[in-house]
């Protein structure tokens, strides 16, 4: 772990005298810290605020020149590549070459409607994956004025000093300047997957990328240890951006169901046109009909009955999803990822941060003075401590609570702020408070926290000119590494369990507890020294991380939708649970440490798993096993992570999630969902609206088979029975061209049902067109049919002409449609109420269009010349609306009977 010190130079190339500061550097690896530094106009405490503005101005942002976007007539043509659309085209020609253009015209209305709507919802769903990308800019942190600031990626500049740490990728091509027990994976750029270590000597001319152990390129991941290095190049005088820039991540919009539906939809179309040509022929060669006749006769059935509108509809709901999350803070990165939540069963959440507000405040200090309580708001370094402090080793405590520490504290506005890590802020605020002065000490060597150990060392060096080490972390670990104990005069043998009690008792309180320790040391630096059994116990510190009140309410949802939260930290069992019982976690007593998952087999953490909602002290592979067996028992598991560590749980999980903000990279793209502000509240808003997704896409087919069916099963029975048509082949046209660009698309606008965080989650397997929708198909393609051929009956009875007739019918279809949409608005629930017949904005918008476009085909005369039409009398009126509300009450007195029949014989896994 040593740091790594400038070796003499091998070579000094510069890009000549007259390069302006900041340029981007040519070979920067032969030169050593101090040249680079020079050249680049940078220096060890950063870049000013004032220099990096200029040098953005100069240079231009440190991003990647986005692929341009396809030519946008291109993507309209697109539209029409499909197997539906063909075959419409197919028929739109066919009728244009027997002179029925009218009908030609509709059919090609109904096309082009289609490509619009697809043309327009794929541009808003790639501004919204690009909005949303955005809100998934990198950050870094660099130095800037001597201060560490968090910056987005593409601010930074040549010559701005970045801080490396694990998980994070270099965001610009760096000359590192320090490197401990730093590794990067180079495989973006090498292919060469084995981690490479890294150091700060200045190499020959001639070594090849992959052994230019002084450089972090742009992409590359931190998988090990800490670095500092300056930007010699960003944007595309990267080496990444040399080759052509990182593979961008293209976002399909699809999932796996909308895939499904897609080949559903082309054998639906093989069939349709199956049963096309029989009847075709047989109208031809058995019925004796005109060729010309039944021949559009067909093309009606045809187009009736292809749900050309399916697959658009179910994209568009997806992307819909995509967006609801977003505006609730949880980002997908991977669409399917949208129909998994959904389903989820378990969500293991970290504690920090997702549950709790990780904004720390040392409330208590023991040291062997006694105990202390410690007063004060925030990250506010002034505050009282009780008993007043009149004890060294509390001061020694403040010290290495100071020293130990990679923070800082900023005054903003009136509040202070923690940059960095906000229990270390917490750490700074606490030292101030102690008062005790720490001007003239400097750090000489670190070894870095990491998860897996969870501790933190830095050799200091006093103004004396004497060295000690400091280390700072969980109590357990560090009183293993002590010998003796802070005493009032010399030292004594420690006392391991009263420390260990105090700290569980500390913790019980829900405060997280760390333990400070010291000891003398000779060298410089820490070599392949780790801290050892020699040290000292100064003291532990108690610190509250307030719970979030969202994270209480979800956690109340989530249980409510039969979803199980189980927090898995790596935090202390006492402070876990303590925490536990405040956000009301189920049985929060009962926890298990790493250790003892660890003790136990696969088959004992079976049921284990299932009993226990509190895993404590736990490590990245504890993680992965949990999920693992979670899976075993059919669950569907939804698991938050943030280190590069966590990223095989990640994507173990049936939906990883990764934290925006204090979320390494290496974990946010491994995630499927990234939540933009660490919360647990997103999980669950992100759950609710991944089954309103799902439910929206069963609606979608739900409503749009029938119609296709209902249409064309009414009219393939006249065909067959040789029976005058109950409607014409162009008004089944015009009803497909209104209501198919306008009813069906509503459905993926809907909101979610209310209940819907009050059902079990949906089984994973359950297929999209289930028992239940399939019935609702058959049921509502059937009442089409009656309704029809109802109707039919009745004007033939009141002795209408047929023209009048076959309006009826198709005003009568147009109303069933209507009907039919507010009630499958609701098929969990009732649809007789206020709030259903409200309906939304969309709803009324399409309804705002398709009534008075009826009105016109049904009165308007030179429209009725056109389609046939007959203008139709109050009376016939007002029994198409009657039929309308028989065909609701026949629907909704079904689904209360089958919903009630269900929940008598356990809950519905719909
Ligand atoms: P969660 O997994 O819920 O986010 P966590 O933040 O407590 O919990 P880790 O960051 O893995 O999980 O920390 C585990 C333990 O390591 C902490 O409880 C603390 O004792 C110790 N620790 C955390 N950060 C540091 C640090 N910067 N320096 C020293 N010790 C630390």
């Amino acid at each position: 772990m040593t740091k790594q010190t400038p070796a003499e130079p091998i070579r000094i190339a510069t890009n000549g005298a007259d390069a302006p500061a900041g340029s981007p550097l040519t070979e920067p690896f032969t030169l050593t810290v101090d040249d680079v530094l020079i050249s680049l106009g940078a220096s060890r405490t950063g870049l000013s605020e004032s220099e990096a503005i200029d040098r953005l101005q100069r240079h231009g942002p440190n991003r990647l020149p986005s692929s341009a976007r396809r030519n946008p007539f291109l993507r309209f043509l697109a539209h029409f590549n499909n197997v539906l659309i063909y075959v419409l085209l197919a028929a739109a020609i066919t009728t244009a070459s027997l002179q029925h253009y009218i009908d030609t015209s509709v059919i090609l209305a109904v096309v082009i409607a289609n490509a619009i709507i697809g043309y327009i919802q794929e541009d808003r769903a790639e501004k919204a994956m690009d909005a949303i990308r955005d809100m998934l800019a990198p950050q870094t942190t660099v130095l800037r004025d001597g201060e560490r600031r968090a910056i987005d990626t593409a601010d930074v500049v040549p010559g701005d000093l970045v801080l490396l740490e694990p998980g994070e990728r270099a965001p610009a091509d760096l000359r590192l300047i320090e490197a401990t027990g730093l590794f990067i994976d180079e495989a973006i750029l090498t292919g060469e997957s084995v981690p490479v270590e890294k150091s700060v000597d200045a190499l020959a001319r001639a070594t090849p990328i992959g052994d230019r152990t002084c450089m972090a390129y742009s992409g590359t991941l931190v998988t090990n240890g800490t670095g500092r290095g300056v930007v010699v190049a960003t944007a595309e005088n990267t080496e990444i951006g040399r080759i052509g820039g990182l593979i961008s991540r293209v976002q399909t919009l699809t999932t796996p169901l909308v895939a499904q539906m897609d080949v559903l939809a082309r054998w639906l179309t093989i069939l349709i046109l199956l049963i096309a040509s029989v009847l075709l022929a047989y109208g031809y060669f058995v019925g004796q009909l005109p060729f010309d006749e039944i021949f559009m006769n067909v093309v009606g059935l045809s187009v009736a009955a292809i749900p050309e509108g399916l697959p658009a509809v179910m994209t568009i709901a997806l992307s819909v999803g995509v967006r609801a999350m977003a505006r609730r803070n949880a980002i997908i990165r991977h669409l399917p990822a949208i129909e998994t939540l959904g389903s989820v069963s378990v969500i293991c959440t970290d504690k920090t941060g997702t549950l709790t507000r990780n904004e720390m405040m040392v409330v208590t200090a023991l040291t062997q003075a006694g105990l202390f309580a410690i007063e004060g708001h925030g990250y506010d370094p002034t505050g009282a401590i009780h008993p007043s402090p009149a004890s060294n080793t509390l001061a020694e405590l403040g010290r290495a609570a100071a020293l130990c520490n990679d923070a800082a504290l900023r005054l903003s506005g009136s509040t202070w702020q923690s940059i960095g890590d906000p229990m270390e802020g917490a750490l700074l605020a606490f030292s101030a408070k102690t008062e005790v002065d720490i001007s003239g000490w400097s750090r000489r060597d670190e070894i870095p926290f990491d998860a897996v150990h969870r501790y933190m060392a830095v050799l200091v060096e006093a103004p004396d000119g004497r060295h000690s080490i400091m280390v700072k972390g969980a109590p357990e670990r560090v009183l293993a590494m002590c010998k003796t104990q802070r005493g009032d005069g010399a030292d004594v043998p420690l006392d391991q369990d009263y420390w260990q009690g105090e700290a569980h008792l500390i913790a019980s309180k829900g405060q997280r507890v760390l333990a400070f320790a010291m000891r003398d040391a000779t060298v410089d630096g820490f070599g392949s020294d780790q801290p050892d059994g020699e040290f000292t116990l100064i003291g532990l510190v108690g610190m509250i991380d307030p719970p979030r009140p969202e994270a209480i309410g979800a956690i109340e949802e989530c249980h409510a939708a039969g979803i199980t939260v189980k927090m898995i930290t790596g935090d202390h069992a006492g402070t876990a649970s303590a925490i536990g019982q405040q956000i009301g976690l189920r049985n929060p007593t009962s926890v298990l440490t790493g250790a003892d998952l660890d003790a136990r087999s696969d088959a004992d953490l079976a049921q284990a798993v299932l009993d226990t909602n509190i895993f404590a002290r736990t490590s990245p592979e504890n993680k992965l096993r949990l999920v693992t067996v979670l899976q075993a028992h059919g669950l569907t598991v939804a698991m938050t992570g943030d280190g590069v560590n966590d990223a095989p749980a990640l994507k173990r999980a049936d939906v990883g999630i990764a934290m925006g903000v204090k979320g390494s990279d290496a974990a946010k793209e491994t995630a499927v969902l990234v939540l933009a502000d660490d919360n647990f509240a997103s999980i669950a808003a992100a759950v609710s609206e991944g089954r309103t997704v799902y439910d929206n896409l069963r609606k979608t087919i739900g409503f749009e088979l029938p119609t296709s069916f209902g249409e064309a099963g009414a009219i393939t029975i006249a065909l067959i029975l040789g029976l005058a048509l109950p409607v014409s082949p162009l008004q089944v046209l015009w009803i497909n061209l209104i209501t198919g660009i306008t009813l069906g698309l509503a459905l993926a606008f809907e909101p979610t049902e209310p209940g819907t965080m009050q059902r079990p989650p949906r089984a994973r397997e359950t297929p999209l067109l289930d028992a239940t929708l399939g019935w609702h198909i058959v049921l509502v393609s059937v009442l089409f049919v009656l309704a029809v051929f109802g109707i039919g009956a009745y004007a033939t009875a009141k002795g209408y002409p047929h023209a009048l007739s076959q309006t009826l019918a198709m005003n009568l279809l147009v109303v069933l449609e209507i009907f039919h949409l507010f009630f499958i608005r609701n098929i969990f629930g009732t649809s007789l109420t206020w709030a259903s017949a409200k309906g939304t904005r969309v709803i009324w918008t399409c309804l705002a269009l398709i009534v008075p476009a009826q009105f016109i085909v049904t009165y308007w005369s030179a429209a009725q010349q056109v389609f046939g039409t007959r203008a139709v009398s109050v009376v016939d009126g007002s029994v198409i609306i009657a039929i309308g509300v028989a065909f609701f009450a026949i629907l909704e007195a079904e689904k209360q009977i089958r919903l009630s029949l269900s929940s008598r014989a356990g809950p519905v896994h719909e």
